[in-house]
């Protein structure tokens, strides 16, 4: 935390003293952290109430469903009733698990008021994003109460909706205040805190694609959101055993994302696997496992791509920058195979990017030597990445979450598609790579088969 502490005159900050700050980063941009407040300690929850109170505001609308009611919503209410706020509450089902998808918004309109209240979100993903959705569209503010380690977006000023089994992601504002409570999320069900885990272990590839394109395409770099992602994660890769610094260390990502205003410090090509997965169980008719497992073992893939392209196809770098011409997105045909029943849904979101091509061409053997380097730091071999996820008690392979080789292979050059976000898979389509690479990794895949599988 070395230049944060060098920034805030903080010495060991916590995220609850980055709250309301603005910081003069080395990057050259002025970062601003426009939450009012970051409550983390036990107990947390009971200041709900008394901070909407002092906001001034009389009646609130509390959101959750009916498991994360229950970790955390009836403290959130009582706290708020005991500070003279009253509470409307709607409570979404919690079986089948809700969505951010037309569905749920369609059912929290029903209970939307001509005069917008202040919204309470209790829960994780889901809940946030459609209380930050709604927040925003309809001119108001919301609070949110964590109630599992299980993501990192809780800070996020987008919301990720699920339109019609595409994810994307909206403008919104981030919560007025976070009330992180231990006493809450540290009772989450194991297998969230395990989704914790696995989208920490993705942070170190998100760091090397977002070093990658600095490197290779000029883009953005900010190196005090890369401190703060780096310095969350390694602790938690070493020691997986505390929800309490597991959910600091997400906050302290989700900080790193506010203050750059983008997700690039802690999502790339993981995430874009993950993103693909998630759509396509969604196309089929499946319920799909959680974000954080698929990003965990997307996570295995990707460190297995960078040690096929820096390690084994090294001394190969200036004949592959020679011979690069590829462009980073497929063609529209391979779109239209990739992604069936939802290709039109995303053509159109990849044409409202302008361009798909990225930063200054052709590549050439320096300039693929220098991002070598510069992603060295975030390297860790598939072996030591799968052995994070065993004693983190996440998912490791993916027929874990009903992936087989063969959707391996597909999703390795699918996945590129879903962001106009630079990442290794980008990077290796232009050098002509990627088809070749994604069936080394599908093929070590297939060896690692269900026990008693043929
Ligand atoms: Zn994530
Ligand atoms: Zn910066």
């Amino acid at each position: 935390m070395r230049l944060v502490e060098g920034l805030t005159g903080i010495e060991e900050p916590r995220p609850a003293d980055l709250a309301g700050r603005t910081l003069d980063c080395p990057c050259g941009r002025r970062h601003q952290v426009p939450i009012e407040a970051l409550v983390t300690d036990p107990g947390g929850v009971q200041e709900v109430g008394p901070f909407l109170a002092r906001k001034g505001h009389r009646r609130v609308w509390l959101i959750a469903d009916e498991r994360t009611f229950a970790a955390g919503g009836s403290q959130a209410e009582a706290s708020c009733r005991e500070a003279g706020v009253v509470v409307k509450k709607t409570i979404l089902p919690g079986e089948p698990m809700p969505h951010a998808d037309k569905e749920a918004l369609g059912r929290l309109a029903f209970d939307l008021e001509p005069e917008a209240l202040p919204l309470i979100a209790v829960g994780s993903g889901t809940v946030s994003d459609l209380a930050r959705f709604l927040a925003y569209r309809t001119g108001t503010f919301f609070v949110t109460v964590p109630t599992a380690p299980s993501m990192d977006g809780y800070t996020s000023s987008v919301a990720a909706m699920l339109v019609d089994g595409v994810r994307i992601t909206f403008p919104a504002a981030p919560p007025r205040a976070i009330f992180a409570d231990p006493d809450i999320y540290s009772r989450a069900p194991r297998e969230l805190i395990a989704a914790g885990y696995a989208e920490m272990l993705g942070k170190l590839t998100a760091l090397a694609d977002w070093r990658l394109s600095a490197v290779l395409n000029g883009e953005y770099h900010c190196p005090l959101a890369e401190e703060l992602v780096t310095d969350a994660a390694r602790p938690i890769l070493e020691d997986p055993g505390s929800p309490a610094v597991l959910m600091e260390g997400l906050l302290w990502v989700g900080l790193a994302m506010l203050m750059v205003g983008t997700s690039r410090p802690a999502s790339g090509s993981e995430h874009h696997v993950a993103h693909y997965w998630e759509m396509r169980a969604l196309w089929e008719g499946r319920e799909p496992y959680g974000h954080g497992e698929r990003v965990g073992i997307a996570t295995v893939l990707i460190q297995h791509l960078y040690e096929e392209l820096f390690d084994r196809h090294r001394d190969q770098l200036a004949e592959l920058a020679a011979r690069a011409q590829g462009s980073a997105h497929g063609t529209e045909t391979q779109i239209r195979t990739w992604y069936g029943p939802v290709a039109d849904g995303l053509l159109k979101e990849q044409s409202s990017w302008g361009s798909k091509a990225y930063g200054p061409r052709p590549l050439t053997a320096e300039g693929l030597e220098a991002a070598a380097q510069a992603v060295q730091p975030f390297r860790l071999s598939p072996d030591t990445a799968l052995a994070f996820l065993a004693r983190a008690g996440a998912p490791q392979h993916p027929y874990e979450i009903d992936v087989s080789p063969e959707l391996v292979e597909i999703t390795l050059q699918a996945a590129k598609e879903v962001r106009n976000r630079f990442t290794i898979l980008h990077l290796l389509n232009e050098l002509g790579l990627l088809e070749e690479l994604s069936q080394v990794v599908a093929g070590n895949v297939a060896t690692d088969r269900r026990p008693g599988e043929a």
